[in-house]
């Protein structure tokens, strides 16, 4: 080998090098958590407590003279926490909260396993195992722990140490800081993977989740949300190639079930909200047309700009 090869060889591979361990540096900086588990639960506590207080933004629909619904949506994160594959699937409470509210179509988690759904999207889905994939993608963003690890880049050693010591304080501020906090692309991404993970252990089609993707991509207006989230094609690529990659069997959509349950969101009475809160956020620029379509994300970070909002 010529000297001027060999050059290019030594430069090849330390570029290479340098890649790799940037690509890891960022791996490990995205699963870096300094919170003890207790905390996501602490934490999931507080904004779940924060978000119940607030009807005016968050309608819940009380679970009493609801059962049914409730019943039917809580069998599906059953039928996930028992397949195995979630992490604190007996630690976390795993708490489902219905939000009635038929404009805005959004799901999101807290860290420990509150989980939010809108009835705008339990509306826009079709069958069971779209849904079955949301609520996956919810889950794997709570087992997987990605709220306090967003929240250990942002907040400093002290405020750490603070908290992790109990501080009550301290742990109130964090879950503020919680607010308005959205997930990285990468736990964008591996909350969609993970969701194929667990319903390809049930009956499910595994690929529930780009369900919601394709009828988003159908309606073809594009959301303001796709700045700051993967593209919906390649979320849907993405979905679609695991589910095969994994060779995952199952074939279950359960249509009729699903339409049965949103003959049942028919007879609720939609409350009355303020105009503006069908433009729950996402975006400054985004259109109305637009902010009525945020992703089923995943975050509190859609509604907690509702939360923050200055009146
Ligand atoms: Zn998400």
């Amino acid at each position: 080998m010529k000297l001027r090869n060999m050059k290019y060889l030594i430069l090849t591979v330390f570029l290479f090098l340098e890649f790799s361990a940037c690509k890891s540096l960022k791996k490990g900086w995205d699963n870096l958590n300094l919170f003890p588990v207790s905390q996501d639960v602490e934490l999931g506590k507080q904004v779940y407590g924060e978000i119940i207080a607030n009807e005016k933004d968050f309608p819940k629909l009380p679970e009493s003279g609801n059962e049914e619904l409730y019943k039917y949506i809580n069998a599906i994160v059953q039928k996930i926490l028992l397949t195995g594959k979630v992490d604190y699937a007996k630690d976390f409470p795993w708490k489902i909260t219905i939000i009635n509210d038929p404009k805005t179509q959004n799901a999101f988690a807290t860290p420990g396993g509150y989980i939010f759904i809108y009835t705008g999207l339990l509306k826009f889905l079709d069958s069971e195992d779209q849904l079955a994939g949301v609520l996956g993608h919810e889950i794997a963003h709570a087992a997987n722990r990605h709220s306090t690890k967003q929240l250990t880049k942002i907040v400093g050693l002290q405020v750490l140490a603070d908290a992790a010591l109990g501080n009550k304080e301290t742990i109130k501020q964090v879950a503020t800081a919680l607010i308005g906090l959205s997930f990285s692309r990468a736990h964008e991404t591996q909350a969609d993977t993970f969701s194929v993970i667990y319903l390809c252990q049930t009956d499910y089609n595994a690929n529930g989740a780009s369900g919601f993707f394709k009828k988003i991509k159908g309606q073809g207006s594009q959301p303001s949300w796709l700045s700051t989230h993967p593209n919906p094609a390649n979320r849907i690529e993405s979905i679609d190639g695991k589910q095969k990659a994994m060779g995952c069997k199952g074939n279950q959509s359960y249509e009729k079930a699903y339409a049965k349950m949103k003959a049942l969101l028919d007879k609720i009475n939609p409350p009355i909200l303020p105009e503006e809160k069908t433009i729950p956020n996402t975006n400054a620029n985004s259109t109305k047309k637009e902010s009525k379509t945020p992703p089923p994300d995943t975050t509190v970070q859609n509604k907690n700009k509702v939360l923050t909002k200055p009146k």
